[in-house]
């Protein structure tokens, strides 16, 4: 389905209310203080309707969440996450709630890291060209793969046939997973090893073999798209400066209070008032009963379900996809050392160990008085079950093999992080699995990363997932004519 988006200045132009015009009475209940919560949380109240926020847990954040950890100064991010230049609609969130320069601009993240001398880099191209024609030239860094010349031809060919899928879809791709379309289009195993697998991976956090093909290849779409329609930034890097809670979760607070927007935590909704196809309101845990204009549920479908199970919701059909939906996991080990590690770029993507990516984390904050790395594997089903002190010491092998300074290195804490739950798991038909803004249920609507936004489970989907709820919210109040 394609929305019909409503910024908060069109919203206000078609005669949703003006920040501080907001009438007494019900409140938009918006469920679920994850990224997807909190942005259309803001965006209603920017444009001054009745907010109350519901957050089953103790604080808020969801997925994007951080958290003290004994012994080590400031916040610690529950695993690195990545902006991506195309990142439309995250960027407008940071923006309305004024931490846009909390995020560091970087070249694209493609450092391949293959030994202790090796780091095949994206250097992002000279720096006196214009950004176009840099980032242009800069993807030539594909002809320096190491490749054998005799894989050349096919691996030149299977990346033109990559290309024109991204113009152009094949039907069948939801059909497929990534590894068997990456067999059709006659990709050689070098090149999957050396760049396409881990592209899989790291683009949509599942393993070629489980994921499907259209996802892949509508997540570069996106990107490109993007790109030609004047984004020269697209494919860049964009890191938080300041731990997440303090980029998407804190200043969305005070934006939020500041409008009087009503925040609760540690409390859950339990359950939904339904009336006649019309949801009335919802329960907390409780047992608080909240009368709502609107609801929206932005919670991931495991919690979902969940809520499918213990009322009237589970009796409608239009959601029984949600209990489908599957998740994976990421692993990461934070790893504090007494001295630089020697990484070139800010992430490195390292090549035949366990860790799949080492962020410098102090380094995004631009800290020199100590030198956090984050150390993470996606779709991590492999160490997921290999217990905390076996991932330590994976971790630390794939650093000695990779980083000389590591050797004189003291380690002086180290912290894992296993999210079995971090992202949906996008496998073949996962796109007949996702549910629009909108519900059979009038009042009722859903946000969130797993929604109708045909994009990989992702910040930027569940920024894109809320503003589609709010554009249907304010739709919904303006013909209700109740706030
Ligand atoms: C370790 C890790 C690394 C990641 N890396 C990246 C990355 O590099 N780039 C990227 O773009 N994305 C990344 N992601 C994915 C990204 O974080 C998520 O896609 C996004 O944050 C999802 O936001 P959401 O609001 O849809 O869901 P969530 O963040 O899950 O929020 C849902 C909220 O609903 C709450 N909730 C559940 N049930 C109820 C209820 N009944 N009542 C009230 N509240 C309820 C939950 O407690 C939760 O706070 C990563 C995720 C993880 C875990």
């Amino acid at each position: 389905m394609t929305a019909q988006r409503t910024t908060p200045a069109n919203a206000r132009a078609s005669g949703a209310p003006a920040p501080g015009d907001r009438a007494p009475g019900r409140p938009v209940v918006v469920a679920g203080g994850g990224l997807a919560g909190l942005a259309t949380a803001v965006w209603l109240a920017e444009v001054g309707v009745s907010v109350t926020l519901v957050e089953k847990r103790g604080r808020l954040g969801g997925r994007t969440i951080s958290f003290p950890v004994a012994g080590v100064d400031g916040l610690v991010d529950n695993g690195p996450h990545l902006v991506a230049g195309f990142y439309d609609a995250l960027l407008r969130y940071v923006e309305t709630i004024g931490t846009r320069n909390d995020l560091l601009w970087d070249a694209p993240p493609f450092a391949i890291r293959t030994g202790p001398d090796t780091l095949l880099g994206f250097d992002g191209g000279p720096s006196w060209l214009p950004l176009t024609l840099r980032r242009t030239l800069g993807a030539l860094w594909l002809a320096r793969l190491p490749i054998p010349l005799r894989d050349r031809p096919a691996a030149l060919l299977a990346m033109a046939r990559l290309v024109r899928a991204i113009a152009k879809p094949p039907p069948d791709l939801d059909d497929l997973t990534a590894a068997a379309w990456l067999r059709r289009i006659g990709a050689p195993t070098s090149l999957r090893e050396i760049q396409l697998d881990q592209l899989v991976i790291g683009l949509l956090n599942e393993k070629p073999e489980r994921v499907s093909a259209s996802m892949f290849v509508q997540t570069l779409r996106v990107g490109a798209q993007r790109a030609l329609t004047g984004n020269a930034r697209s494919m860049d890097a964009v890191w938080p400066r300041v731990p997440l809670h303090d980029l998407f979760v804190g200043p969305a607070v005070t934006f939020l209070r500041e409008r009087g927007a009503t925040v609760i935590t540690g409390n859950g909704v339990e359950d939904l008032q339904l009336d006649d196809d019309t949801v009335r309101g919802v329960r907390l845990s409780d047992g608080t009963a909240i009368d709502a204009a609107a609801v929206v549920l932005a919670v991931p479908p495991w919690a979902l379900s969940r809520l499918m199970d213990r009322g009237p919701l589970g009796t409608y059909e239009h959601f029984a996809p949600v209990r489908k939906i599957e998740a994976a996991p990421i692993s990461t080990v934070y790893v504090w050392l007494d001295r630089p590690l020697g990484n070139l770029r800010l992430a490195e993507n390292l090549r035949d160990c366990t860790i799949e990516w080492v962020f410098d984390t102090s380094g995004m904050y631009g800290r020199t008085d100590e030198h956090c790395y984050g150390l993470a594997v996606s779709a991590s089903w492999d160490v997921l079950h290999i217990g905390h002190d076996a991932f330590v010491e994976a971790a630390m092998a794939s650093l000695r093999q990779h980083y000389p300074a590591f050797a004189e290195a003291t380690v002086l804490h180290t912290h894992v992080i296993h999210q079995p739950q971090a992202t949906f798991s996008a496998q073949p038909g996962f796109d007949d699995l996702r549910l629009p803004a909108r519900t059979p249920i009038e009042g009722l609507f859903l946000a969130g990363d797993w929604t109708a936004t045909g994009l990989p489970s992702t910040m930027e989907a569940a920024a894109d997932g809320a503003e589609r709820a709010v554009s249907e919210v304010l739709s919904h109040l303006r013909v209700g004519g109740s706030r």
